[in-house]
Protein backbone atom coordinates (compact mmCIF):
# COMPACT_ATOMS: atom_id res chain seq x y z
CA UNK A 1 0.00 0.00 0.00
CA UNK A 2 1.44 3.33 -1.18
CA UNK A 3 2.26 5.80 1.68
CA UNK A 4 0.71 9.28 1.19
CA UNK A 5 2.41 12.81 1.13
CA UNK A 6 0.10 15.88 1.79
CA UNK A 7 0.17 19.00 -0.95
CA UNK A 8 -1.46 21.84 0.70
CA UNK A 9 -2.11 25.68 -0.33
CA UNK A 10 -4.02 28.55 1.37
CA UNK A 11 -5.36 31.63 -0.16
CA UNK A 12 -5.22 33.66 3.25
CA UNK A 13 -7.79 37.40 3.55
CA UNK A 14 -6.93 39.63 5.50
CA UNK A 15 -8.88 42.96 6.42
CA UNK A 16 -6.86 46.08 6.92
CA UNK A 17 -6.79 48.37 9.58
CA UNK A 18 -8.13 51.36 7.67
CA UNK A 19 -10.32 53.66 9.05
CA UNK A 20 -12.25 54.19 6.04
CA UNK A 21 -13.30 51.10 3.58
CA UNK A 22 -11.40 50.86 0.36
CA UNK A 23 -13.29 52.65 -1.83
CA UNK A 24 -15.97 54.63 -0.59
CA UNK A 25 -15.48 57.16 3.17
CA UNK A 26 -17.35 55.08 5.16
CA UNK A 27 -16.36 53.85 8.59
CA UNK A 28 -15.13 50.16 8.76
CA UNK A 29 -15.69 49.92 12.76
CA UNK A 30 -16.85 46.35 13.75
CA UNK A 31 -20.17 46.23 15.98
CA UNK A 32 -22.02 48.91 14.97
CA UNK A 33 -25.60 49.19 14.33
CA UNK A 34 -25.93 46.97 11.01
CA UNK A 35 -26.90 49.21 7.66
CA UNK A 36 -25.24 52.64 9.31
CA UNK A 37 -21.91 52.48 7.42
CA UNK A 38 -22.93 52.48 4.40
CA UNK A 39 -23.43 55.11 1.30
CA UNK A 40 -24.55 54.40 -2.46
CA UNK A 41 -20.65 53.12 -3.07
CA UNK A 42 -20.53 49.99 -0.63
CA UNK A 43 -24.17 49.42 -1.52
CA UNK A 44 -23.55 49.73 -4.98
CA UNK A 45 -26.10 52.38 -6.33
CA UNK A 46 -26.03 52.69 -10.00
CA UNK A 47 -24.02 56.10 -10.94
CA UNK A 48 -21.83 55.47 -8.18
CA UNK A 49 -17.98 55.76 -8.33
CA UNK A 50 -15.55 54.11 -6.39
CA UNK A 51 -12.52 55.92 -5.37
CA UNK A 52 -9.12 53.68 -3.82
CA UNK A 53 -8.28 54.50 -0.48
CA UNK A 54 -4.57 55.34 -0.42
CA UNK A 55 -3.85 53.87 3.23
CA UNK A 56 -5.05 50.58 2.08
CA UNK A 57 -2.31 50.30 -0.69
CA UNK A 58 0.23 51.39 1.51
CA UNK A 59 -0.66 48.49 3.85
CA UNK A 60 -1.18 46.22 1.20
CA UNK A 61 2.49 47.26 -0.06
CA UNK A 62 4.16 47.07 3.52
CA UNK A 63 2.83 43.66 3.73
CA UNK A 64 4.14 42.46 0.11
CA UNK A 65 7.30 43.97 1.60
CA UNK A 66 7.61 42.21 4.67
CA UNK A 67 7.00 39.02 2.47
CA UNK A 68 9.66 39.62 -0.16
CA UNK A 69 7.05 39.97 -2.94
CA UNK A 70 8.29 41.90 -5.90
CA UNK A 71 5.63 44.89 -6.12
CA UNK A 72 4.15 45.53 -9.59
CA UNK A 73 4.84 49.18 -10.25
CA UNK A 74 1.26 48.90 -12.25
CA UNK A 75 -1.83 46.33 -11.13
CA UNK A 76 -5.24 46.29 -12.20
CA UNK A 77 -8.79 46.10 -10.39
CA UNK A 78 -11.32 43.82 -12.16
CA UNK A 79 -14.52 42.85 -11.47
CA UNK A 80 -15.24 39.25 -10.38
CA UNK A 81 -18.79 38.80 -11.35
CA UNK A 82 -21.06 36.90 -9.20
CA UNK A 83 -24.45 36.88 -7.00
CA UNK A 84 -24.85 36.43 -3.84
CA UNK A 85 -27.44 38.50 -1.15
CA UNK A 86 -24.46 39.67 0.62
CA UNK A 87 -22.74 41.65 -2.69
CA UNK A 88 -24.98 44.19 -3.81
CA UNK A 89 -23.15 45.39 -6.66
CA UNK A 90 -23.19 42.34 -8.51
CA UNK A 91 -19.51 41.81 -8.45
CA UNK A 92 -16.25 42.00 -6.42
CA UNK A 93 -14.31 44.63 -7.08
CA UNK A 94 -10.71 42.53 -6.99
CA UNK A 95 -7.19 42.10 -9.08
CA UNK A 96 -6.63 39.45 -11.54
CA UNK A 97 -4.15 39.03 -14.26
CA UNK A 98 -1.83 42.16 -12.97
CA UNK A 99 -2.09 41.87 -9.32
CA UNK A 100 -0.29 44.58 -6.65
CA UNK A 101 2.21 41.48 -5.89
CA UNK A 102 3.75 38.50 -6.50
CA UNK A 103 6.68 36.31 -6.02
CA UNK A 104 7.74 35.64 -2.03
CA UNK A 105 8.01 33.75 1.11
CA UNK A 106 7.91 33.33 3.87
CA UNK A 107 9.67 31.36 6.83
CA UNK A 108 7.61 28.99 9.10
CA UNK A 109 9.53 27.04 12.01
CA UNK A 110 9.13 23.41 11.40
CA UNK A 111 11.39 20.49 13.73
CA UNK A 112 14.45 20.73 11.39
CA UNK A 113 14.77 24.42 11.86
CA UNK A 114 12.63 26.28 9.17
CA UNK A 115 10.87 25.83 6.02
CA UNK A 116 10.28 28.45 3.19
CA UNK A 117 6.84 28.91 1.82
CA UNK A 118 6.40 30.42 -1.50
CA UNK A 119 3.96 33.36 -1.66
CA UNK A 120 2.39 33.09 -5.09
CA UNK A 121 0.63 36.67 -5.20
CA UNK A 122 -0.52 39.33 -3.16
CA UNK A 123 -3.53 40.61 -4.37
CA UNK A 124 -6.36 43.70 -2.82
CA UNK A 125 -10.74 43.22 -2.78
CA UNK A 126 -12.80 44.81 -0.87
CA UNK A 127 -14.91 41.96 1.14
CA UNK A 128 -18.68 41.54 0.93
CA UNK A 129 -21.77 42.48 3.58
CA UNK A 130 -22.75 39.63 6.02
CA UNK A 131 -25.99 37.69 6.06
CA UNK A 132 -27.59 37.27 9.40
CA UNK A 133 -29.68 33.78 9.34
CA UNK A 134 -32.82 33.62 11.86
CA UNK A 135 -34.54 30.02 12.63
CA UNK A 136 -34.84 29.32 9.09
CA UNK A 137 -37.50 31.43 7.23
CA UNK A 138 -35.85 34.20 6.95
CA UNK A 139 -32.80 36.09 6.26
CA UNK A 140 -31.00 39.85 6.94
CA UNK A 141 -28.23 41.27 5.39
CA UNK A 142 -25.99 43.95 7.22
CA UNK A 143 -23.47 45.91 4.41
CA UNK A 144 -21.44 47.61 7.31
CA UNK A 145 -18.86 45.05 6.26
CA UNK A 146 -19.23 45.38 2.38
CA UNK A 147 -16.30 47.62 1.24
CA UNK A 148 -13.71 46.70 3.80
CA UNK A 149 -10.49 46.59 2.52
CA UNK A 150 -9.18 43.14 2.13
CA UNK A 151 -5.87 41.82 0.60
CA UNK A 152 -5.38 38.00 -0.70
CA UNK A 153 -2.35 35.84 0.13
CA UNK A 154 -2.02 33.25 -1.94
CA UNK A 155 0.56 30.26 -1.26
CA UNK A 156 2.51 28.19 -3.65
CA UNK A 157 1.31 24.52 -2.91
CA UNK A 158 4.20 24.25 -0.26
CA UNK A 159 2.94 23.26 2.64
CA UNK A 160 3.26 19.15 3.41
CA UNK A 161 0.74 18.93 6.84
CA UNK A 162 -1.79 20.39 8.78
CA UNK A 163 0.81 21.38 11.33
CA UNK A 164 2.93 23.00 8.94
CA UNK A 165 -0.27 24.92 7.37
CA UNK A 166 -0.84 25.73 10.73
CA UNK A 167 2.70 27.67 11.51
CA UNK A 168 2.10 29.02 8.14
CA UNK A 169 -0.94 31.09 9.07
CA UNK A 170 0.99 31.96 12.47
CA UNK A 171 3.86 33.23 10.98
CA UNK A 172 1.44 35.59 8.17
CA UNK A 173 -0.92 36.83 11.38
CA UNK A 174 2.08 37.60 13.13
CA UNK A 175 4.11 40.06 10.43
CA UNK A 176 0.44 41.43 9.82
CA UNK A 177 0.31 42.09 13.98
CA UNK A 178 3.78 43.13 13.84
CA UNK A 179 2.53 45.66 10.86
CA UNK A 180 -0.38 47.23 12.92
CA UNK A 181 -2.27 46.30 10.01
CA UNK A 182 -4.66 44.05 10.37
CA UNK A 183 -6.12 42.77 13.81
CA UNK A 184 -5.60 39.41 13.13
CA UNK A 185 -8.59 38.13 14.71
CA UNK A 186 -10.20 34.91 13.68
CA UNK A 187 -13.08 34.49 15.39
CA UNK A 188 -14.40 37.74 14.00
CA UNK A 189 -13.13 36.83 10.43
CA UNK A 190 -10.50 39.83 10.01
CA UNK A 191 -8.14 36.86 9.36
CA UNK A 192 -9.55 33.97 7.48
CA UNK A 193 -8.16 31.38 5.16
CA UNK A 194 -8.95 28.62 2.69
CA UNK A 195 -7.34 25.44 2.33
CA UNK A 196 -6.36 23.60 -0.90
CA UNK A 197 -5.63 20.13 -0.52
CA UNK A 198 -4.66 17.23 -2.33
CA UNK A 199 -2.56 14.05 -1.87
CA UNK A 200 -0.25 11.88 -4.02
CA UNK A 201 1.74 8.88 -3.01
CA UNK A 202 5.22 9.62 -1.46
CA UNK A 203 8.44 10.24 -3.97
CA UNK A 204 5.73 11.48 -6.89
CA UNK A 205 6.49 14.84 -7.67
CA UNK A 206 2.91 15.51 -9.74
CA UNK A 207 0.05 16.97 -8.14
CA UNK A 208 -3.37 15.02 -6.82
CA UNK A 209 -6.57 16.81 -7.61
CA UNK A 210 -7.79 18.92 -4.58
CA UNK A 211 -10.53 19.66 -2.95
CA UNK A 212 -11.01 23.48 -1.62
CA UNK A 213 -11.63 23.68 2.38
CA UNK A 214 -13.87 26.80 3.83
CA UNK A 215 -15.22 27.81 6.88
CA UNK A 216 -12.50 27.41 9.67
CA UNK A 217 -12.44 29.90 12.62
CA UNK A 218 -9.87 29.23 14.36
CA UNK A 219 -6.00 27.61 13.95
CA UNK A 220 -7.57 24.68 15.81
CA UNK A 221 -10.41 24.28 12.83
CA UNK A 222 -7.81 24.63 10.34
CA UNK A 223 -5.86 21.62 11.35
CA UNK A 224 -8.65 19.43 12.19
CA UNK A 225 -10.09 19.92 8.40
CA UNK A 226 -7.16 19.19 7.05
CA UNK A 227 -6.56 16.28 9.13
CA UNK A 228 -9.97 14.88 8.62
CA UNK A 229 -10.05 16.02 4.34
CA UNK A 230 -6.90 14.03 4.24
CA UNK A 231 -8.29 10.57 5.96
CA UNK A 232 -11.37 11.14 3.96
CA UNK A 233 -9.14 11.63 0.76
CA UNK A 234 -6.64 8.57 1.37
CA UNK A 235 -9.59 6.11 1.99
CA UNK A 236 -11.13 7.10 -1.15
CA UNK A 237 -7.80 6.49 -3.31
CA UNK A 238 -6.82 3.53 -1.14
CA UNK A 239 -10.88 1.87 -2.00
CA UNK A 240 -9.73 3.00 -5.84
CA UNK A 241 -11.92 6.22 -5.98
CA UNK A 242 -10.80 9.03 -7.36
CA UNK A 243 -10.88 12.72 -5.94
CA UNK A 244 -13.50 14.76 -7.31
CA UNK A 245 -12.05 19.01 -7.58
CA UNK A 246 -14.80 20.67 -5.54
CA UNK A 247 -15.79 23.00 -2.65
CA UNK A 248 -15.83 21.53 1.01
CA UNK A 249 -17.37 23.06 4.18
CA UNK A 250 -15.92 22.29 7.32
CA UNK A 251 -18.33 21.11 10.03
CA UNK A 252 -16.55 21.71 13.16
CA UNK A 253 -19.25 20.02 15.53
CA UNK A 254 -18.75 16.40 14.01
CA UNK A 255 -15.24 17.02 12.37
CA UNK A 256 -15.87 16.29 8.70
CA UNK A 257 -15.37 17.97 5.91
CA UNK A 258 -19.04 17.93 3.21
CA UNK A 259 -19.54 18.93 -0.24
CA UNK A 260 -20.72 22.68 -0.87
CA UNK A 261 -20.26 22.49 -4.53
CA UNK A 262 -18.73 20.55 -7.50
CA UNK A 263 -16.86 22.13 -10.36
CA UNK A 264 -19.71 21.98 -12.54
CA UNK A 265 -21.49 24.53 -10.56
CA UNK A 266 -18.43 26.20 -10.08
CA UNK A 267 -18.59 29.93 -10.42
CA UNK A 268 -17.64 31.96 -13.87
CA UNK A 269 -16.66 34.70 -12.56
CA UNK A 270 -16.31 36.81 -15.98
CA UNK A 271 -13.33 38.47 -14.51
CA UNK A 272 -12.59 41.92 -16.50
CA UNK A 273 -11.17 44.77 -16.04
CA UNK A 274 -13.16 47.58 -13.95
CA UNK A 275 -13.71 50.63 -16.05
CA UNK A 276 -14.53 52.51 -13.08
CA UNK A 277 -10.93 51.96 -11.60
CA UNK A 278 -7.56 53.55 -13.12
CA UNK A 279 -4.77 51.40 -13.28
CA UNK A 280 -2.84 51.49 -9.54
CA UNK A 281 0.63 52.95 -10.70
CA UNK A 282 2.86 53.00 -7.77
CA UNK A 283 6.43 54.43 -8.19
CA UNK A 284 10.05 53.63 -6.81
CA UNK A 285 10.24 56.73 -4.37
CA UNK A 286 6.92 55.15 -2.66
CA UNK A 287 7.62 52.21 -2.60
CA UNK A 288 10.95 53.14 -1.14
CA UNK A 289 9.56 55.18 1.68
CA UNK A 290 7.06 52.38 2.73
CA UNK A 291 9.74 49.79 2.95
CA UNK A 292 11.94 52.34 5.03
CA UNK A 293 8.99 52.66 7.20
CA UNK A 294 8.82 48.55 8.08
CA UNK A 295 8.88 48.20 11.84
CA UNK A 296 11.07 45.66 13.42
CA UNK A 297 9.57 41.93 12.05
CA UNK A 298 9.17 38.57 13.85
CA UNK A 299 12.22 36.81 12.05
CA UNK A 300 14.18 39.83 12.96
CA UNK A 301 13.23 40.67 16.30
CA UNK A 302 13.83 36.66 16.96
CA UNK A 303 17.47 37.02 15.60
CA UNK A 304 17.38 40.13 17.97
CA UNK A 305 16.69 38.21 20.67
CA UNK A 306 19.24 35.62 19.61
CA UNK A 307 21.94 37.84 19.35
CA UNK A 308 21.88 40.00 21.71
CA UNK A 309 20.40 38.83 24.80
CA UNK A 310 21.79 35.19 24.39
CA UNK A 311 18.46 33.71 24.22
CA UNK A 312 17.85 29.89 22.77
CA UNK A 313 16.64 30.05 18.90
CA UNK A 314 13.50 28.29 20.31
CA UNK A 315 12.69 30.56 23.35
CA UNK A 316 13.23 33.24 20.76
CA UNK A 317 10.70 31.66 18.95
CA UNK A 318 8.00 31.52 21.59
CA UNK A 319 9.00 34.75 22.68
CA UNK A 320 8.43 36.85 19.49
CA UNK A 321 5.32 34.86 18.40
CA UNK A 322 2.91 37.37 18.99
CA UNK A 323 4.18 41.06 18.80
CA UNK A 324 2.28 41.62 22.18
CA UNK A 325 4.18 39.30 24.06
CA UNK A 326 7.47 40.11 22.74
CA UNK A 327 6.66 43.53 24.25
CA UNK A 328 5.44 42.52 27.56
CA UNK A 329 9.04 40.38 27.96
CA UNK A 330 11.22 43.22 26.41
CA UNK A 331 9.29 45.91 28.89
CA UNK A 332 10.51 43.65 32.15
CA UNK A 333 14.09 43.76 30.73
CA UNK A 334 16.54 46.11 32.69
CA UNK A 335 15.15 45.86 35.89
CA UNK A 336 18.38 43.69 37.53
CA UNK A 337 16.83 40.15 36.57
CA UNK A 338 18.38 38.10 33.75
CA UNK A 339 16.59 37.74 30.71
CA UNK A 340 17.02 34.75 30.41
CA UNK A 341 15.02 34.23 34.01
CA UNK A 342 12.55 36.46 32.66
CA UNK A 343 12.17 34.46 29.57
CA UNK A 344 11.14 31.51 31.44
CA UNK A 345 8.31 33.55 33.09
CA UNK A 346 6.60 34.54 30.51
CA UNK A 347 6.86 31.39 28.29
CA UNK A 348 6.19 29.59 31.36
CA UNK A 349 3.45 31.10 33.98
CA UNK A 350 2.65 34.07 31.82
CA UNK A 351 1.62 32.33 28.50
CA UNK A 352 -0.25 29.09 30.71
CA UNK A 353 -2.22 31.45 32.12
CA UNK A 354 -3.25 33.15 28.92
CA UNK A 355 -3.80 30.00 27.39
CA UNK A 356 -5.68 28.36 30.19
CA UNK A 357 -8.08 31.33 30.14
CA UNK A 358 -7.93 31.31 26.54
CA UNK A 359 -7.43 35.37 26.53
CA UNK A 360 -4.42 37.50 24.81
CA UNK A 361 -1.93 39.43 26.68
CA UNK A 362 -3.59 42.60 27.13
CA UNK A 363 -5.81 40.13 30.10
CA UNK A 364 -2.78 40.15 31.95
CA UNK A 365 -3.02 43.42 34.26
CA UNK A 366 0.57 42.57 36.17
CA UNK A 367 2.53 45.28 34.50
CA UNK A 368 6.04 43.73 32.52
CA UNK A 369 7.64 45.82 35.55
CA UNK A 370 6.15 44.07 38.00
CA UNK A 371 6.95 40.67 36.39
CA UNK A 372 10.32 41.75 36.95
CA UNK A 373 9.80 42.34 40.71
CA UNK A 374 8.44 38.99 41.07
CA UNK A 375 11.38 37.13 39.37
CA UNK A 376 13.53 39.30 41.43
CA UNK A 377 11.90 37.98 44.58
CA UNK A 378 12.51 34.62 43.49
CA UNK A 379 15.71 34.68 42.36
CA UNK A 380 16.83 36.76 45.81
CA UNK A 381 15.16 33.36 47.90
CA UNK A 382 12.36 36.04 49.40
CA UNK A 383 9.83 33.49 48.45
CA UNK A 384 10.21 30.51 46.69
CA UNK A 385 8.69 29.58 43.37
CA UNK A 386 5.01 27.49 44.27
CA UNK A 387 4.78 31.05 46.24
CA UNK A 388 6.06 33.39 43.29
CA UNK A 389 3.04 31.12 41.49
CA UNK A 390 0.17 31.97 43.40
CA UNK A 391 1.18 36.11 43.83
CA UNK A 392 1.62 35.96 39.78
CA UNK A 393 -2.06 34.26 39.45
CA UNK A 394 -3.58 36.95 41.97
CA UNK A 395 -1.77 39.61 40.20
CA UNK A 396 -2.34 38.86 37.04
CA UNK A 397 -5.97 40.63 37.25
CA UNK A 398 -5.43 43.12 40.29
CA UNK A 399 -2.21 44.55 38.66
CA UNK A 400 -1.03 45.20 42.24
CA UNK A 401 2.57 45.14 42.80
CA UNK A 402 4.07 41.77 43.70
CA UNK A 403 6.13 42.98 46.60
CA UNK A 404 2.91 44.80 47.97
CA UNK A 405 1.07 41.32 48.01
CA UNK A 406 4.56 39.33 49.63
CA UNK A 407 4.78 41.88 52.20
CA UNK A 408 0.91 42.08 52.80
CA UNK A 409 0.46 38.02 53.20
CA UNK A 410 3.57 37.70 55.24
CA UNK A 411 4.92 35.33 52.47
CA UNK A 412 8.56 36.40 52.54
CA UNK A 413 10.75 33.00 52.91
CA UNK A 414 12.40 32.47 55.64
CA UNK A 415 16.58 31.86 55.24
CA UNK A 416 18.05 32.51 58.04
CA UNK A 417 20.15 30.25 59.77
CA UNK A 418 19.04 30.06 63.19
CA UNK A 419 15.18 29.76 62.62
CA UNK A 420 15.85 27.21 59.65
CA UNK A 421 18.64 24.90 61.88
CA UNK A 422 15.83 24.82 64.89
CA UNK A 423 13.04 23.97 62.47
CA UNK A 424 15.82 21.06 61.46
CA UNK A 425 16.84 19.92 64.66
CA UNK A 426 12.94 19.84 65.64
CA UNK A 427 11.81 17.76 62.72
CA UNK A 428 15.24 14.90 63.01
CA UNK A 429 14.25 14.44 66.70
CA UNK A 430 10.74 13.63 65.98
CA UNK A 431 11.28 11.25 63.60
CA UNK A 432 14.79 8.95 64.97
CA UNK A 433 13.85 5.71 62.54
CA UNK A 434 14.15 8.23 59.02
CA UNK A 435 17.10 9.35 60.70
CA UNK A 436 18.84 6.37 61.24
CA UNK A 437 17.72 5.26 57.37
CA UNK A 438 19.06 8.69 55.97
CA UNK A 439 22.89 8.09 58.18
CA UNK A 440 22.71 4.71 56.24
CA UNK A 441 22.80 6.13 53.09
CA UNK A 442 18.92 6.21 51.88
CA UNK A 443 19.34 9.91 50.47
CA UNK A 444 15.82 10.35 49.62
CA UNK A 445 14.75 11.06 52.62
CA UNK A 446 16.07 14.09 52.50
CA UNK A 447 12.91 15.12 50.68
CA UNK A 448 10.86 13.91 53.16
CA UNK A 449 12.61 15.69 55.78
CA UNK A 450 12.25 18.94 53.41
CA UNK A 451 8.92 18.72 53.41
CA UNK A 452 8.13 18.34 57.22
CA UNK A 453 10.36 21.52 57.97
CA UNK A 454 8.41 23.20 55.03
CA UNK A 455 4.78 22.17 56.45
CA UNK A 456 6.18 23.64 60.09
CA UNK A 457 7.13 27.08 58.73
CA UNK A 458 3.54 27.68 56.90
CA UNK A 459 5.61 26.86 53.64
CA UNK A 460 8.23 29.91 54.27
CA UNK A 461 11.45 28.33 55.04
CA UNK A 462 13.57 28.39 51.95
CA UNK A 463 14.16 24.93 50.81
CA UNK A 464 17.00 25.01 48.75
CA UNK A 465 18.88 26.27 52.61
CA UNK A 466 16.64 23.47 54.20
CA UNK A 467 18.10 20.72 52.31
CA UNK A 468 21.68 21.91 52.87
CA UNK A 469 20.61 21.74 56.82
CA UNK A 470 19.42 18.70 57.07
CA UNK A 471 22.00 16.69 55.16
CA UNK A 472 24.27 18.77 57.47
CA UNK A 473 22.35 18.73 60.49
CA UNK A 474 21.78 14.94 60.00
CA UNK A 475 25.41 13.80 59.89
CA UNK A 476 26.65 15.56 62.91
CA UNK A 477 28.25 13.06 65.32
CA UNK A 478 29.05 10.95 62.25
CA UNK A 479 32.37 9.39 61.53
P1 LIG B 1 -8.36 29.09 -7.54
O1 LIG B 1 -8.41 30.52 -7.98
O2 LIG B 1 -9.22 28.18 -8.31
O3 LIG B 1 -8.58 28.92 -6.10
P2 LIG B 1 -5.44 29.08 -7.72
O4 LIG B 1 -4.61 28.67 -8.88
O5 LIG B 1 -5.45 30.51 -7.33
O6 LIG B 1 -6.90 28.54 -7.93
O7 LIG B 1 -4.92 28.20 -6.52
C1 LIG B 1 -5.39 28.36 -5.25
C2 LIG B 1 -4.51 27.63 -4.25
O8 LIG B 1 -4.50 26.24 -4.50
C3 LIG B 1 -3.07 28.07 -4.21
O9 LIG B 1 -2.75 28.34 -2.87
C4 LIG B 1 -2.30 26.85 -4.68
O10 LIG B 1 -1.06 26.74 -4.03
C5 LIG B 1 -3.20 25.71 -4.29
N1 LIG B 1 -3.07 24.51 -5.08
C6 LIG B 1 -3.05 24.40 -6.41
N2 LIG B 1 -2.96 23.11 -6.78
C7 LIG B 1 -2.95 22.37 -5.64
C8 LIG B 1 -2.90 20.96 -5.36
N3 LIG B 1 -2.86 20.05 -6.31
N4 LIG B 1 -2.92 20.58 -4.07
C9 LIG B 1 -2.99 21.49 -3.09
N5 LIG B 1 -3.04 22.81 -3.30
C10 LIG B 1 -3.03 23.25 -4.56
ZN1 LIG C 1 -19.62 53.38 1.73
MG1 LIG D 1 -9.43 29.05 -4.51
Amino acid sequence: MPEFETVIGLEVHAQLKTESKIFCSCSTRFGEAPNTNVCPVCTGMPGSLPVLNARAVEYAVKMALAVHCQVNRRSLFARKNYFYPDLPMGYQISQYDQPLAEHGWVEIPVEEGTKRIGITRIHMENDAGKLLHSDGTWSQVDLNRAGTPLIEIVSEPDLRSAAEAVAYLKSLRAILMYLGICDGNMEEGSFRCDANVSIRPRGTTGFGTRTELKNMNSFRNVERAILAEVRRQVELVEDGEAVVQETRLFDAAKGVTRSMRGKEEAHDYRYFPDPDLVPLVLDEAQIAAWKAELPELPAQRRERFVTTLGLGAADAEVLTAEKAVADYFEAALGHGVEAKKIANWVMGDVLRELNDRGVGMEACRLSPVGLAHLVAMVEAGTINASQARAVFREVFDSGEDPRAVVERHGLAQVSDDAALEAWVREVLEANPDEVARLRAGEKKLVGFFVGQVMRRSGGKANPGKVSELVARVAGEGQP
